[in-house]
């Protein structure tokens, strides 16, 4: 047992770790609830590092919002236009393949879209949209839509959820997103994202996914309305699907930010919250094998800071964001692979590129810790020279 956990009140539950037994909710609650986020640190860490070792992943992807337009208002919600608003926008294919082709070049593996319930475009639109974004390279791989998006696809295609996404699979669909979750509860559901689709639609639209081959990530919108009781069972829910299918491939907890919606918190979740939140996740969610930190909501320091706290991913380097900067996120709209790997270097950990099923593209070097720290200690960048070197050798 480390031994910052000797006299904490969380020895207990460092015990039953140790034992094999799974936490349970009100396990998951007491967590959450501790004030002794150093303890829960060290847990959170063994736990990540039992799993994925020293290993810390990014990749190297680009966003694209193909449109803004929805037909619903979700309260929480920053990003949704209506068609009388100004700053409303809606992607050609044209101008999509050119965002591709332009990410292409800086060596992304994957596309992450998705887009607003758009009032007019038909099913054929989005096929339309997937095939061309394939057809620049088939090893690009396109992670698109949320659970809402592929309801609203199957109501437009006059299809099956099912047969949906076959089709959609078909035209060059590889993964699902994890967005849209937010909290599942009904009552908290119905005062941040009134209209969306429930908790358990969102879970079958993922089961459906999975059981027809298909992976996917799941996510958290926390530190809202909701309690930490709230979050344990959106949590409690997730874990049970993963053991019905082994179809997440990662979970992702979104920080909210408050700006620009309806939501009455004005401040987003502190340092000490994203971190517990972050550690609870691996702790809990014991059959998933990744943990991300997203460094769009948390910032790249807060993310950095994760991944001695139960996180082995920071995502990647999505170029361009919109939806969380419109709800006020202070973080860049985009970092490069050298900030990412000089994050995870600096963190002790080895830098892993990985792609959408968040299997290794490739491994960088591993610097000891000690080199890592008196490089840094000398005024150094620990990272530059020899991300480079990797860089230029290639995959
Ligand atoms: S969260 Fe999604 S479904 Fe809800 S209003 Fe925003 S874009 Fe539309």
């Amino acid at each position: 047992m480390p031994f910052l956990l000797d006299r904490s009140e969380l020895r207990d539950l460092a015990a039953k770790l140790d034992s094999g037994a799974r936490l349970d909710e009100a396990d998951a609650l007491r967590l959450f609830e501790t004030r002794d986020l150093n303890a829960l640190a060290a847990l959170a860490d063994r736990a990540n590092q039992q799993r994925n070792g020293l290993r810390a992943s990014y990749i190297v992807n680009r966003y694209i919002n193909y449109s803004n337009y929805c037909i619903l208002s979700c309260q929480f919600c920053s990003f949704s236009r209506k068609k009388r608003d100004a700053d409303g926008f809606e992607l050609s294919i044209d101008q999509m393949v050119s965002k591709a082709r332009e990410a292409l070049a800086l060596g992304i593996t994957e596309l992450h879209i998705v887009g607003g319930l758009h009032p007019s475009l038909p099913f054929s639109h989005y096929v339309g949209f997937l095939r061309a974004l394939k057809a620049l390279d088939p090893r690009l791989q396109l992670k698109c839509f949320t659970a809402i998006e592929i309801l609203h696809l199957a109501w437009l295609a006059r299809k099956s959820v099912r047969d949906t996404l076959i089709e959609l699979r078909e035209a060059g669909l590889e993964s699902l997103t994890g967005g849209g979750a937010e909290i599942f509860r009904k009552d908290v559901r119905s005062r941040i994202a009134k209209g969306k689709e429930s908790g358990a639609e969102y879970l079958d639209v993922h089961r459906t996914w999975h059981q027809l081959g298909g992976r996917s990530t799941c996510t958290m919108l926390y530190g809202h309305i909701e309690s930490l009781a709230d979050r344990v069972d959106h949590l409690r829910q997730l874990r049970e699907l993963q053991d019905e299918t082994r179809g997440f491939t990662g979970f992702i907890p979104l920080p909210f930010q408050p700006e620009n919606n309806d939501i009455p918190v004005r401040t987003p979740p502190t340092g000490f919250d994203m971190l517990r939140t972050i550690a609870v996740s691996r702790l809990y969610l014991d059959n998933f094998d990744h943990i991300t930190a997203y460094w769009v909501g948390m910032g790249l320091k807060m993310a950095q800071i994760a991944l001695s706290h139960g996180a082995d991913d920071i995502h990647g380097t999505i170029i361009e964001e919109h939806i969380f900067h419109m709800a006020g996120a202070k973080s860049p709209q985009m970092t490069t692979e050298k900030e990412l790997i000089k994050a995870i270097r600096e963190a002790g950990r080895t830098p892993v590129q990985r792609n959408t099923f968040y299997q290794p593209v490739r491994i960088l070097d591993e610097p000891t810790a000690a080199a890592t720290v008196a490089s840094l200690e000398a005024g150094g960048d620990a990272s530059s020279h020899r991300v480079e070197d990797t860089v230029s050798a290639g995959g």
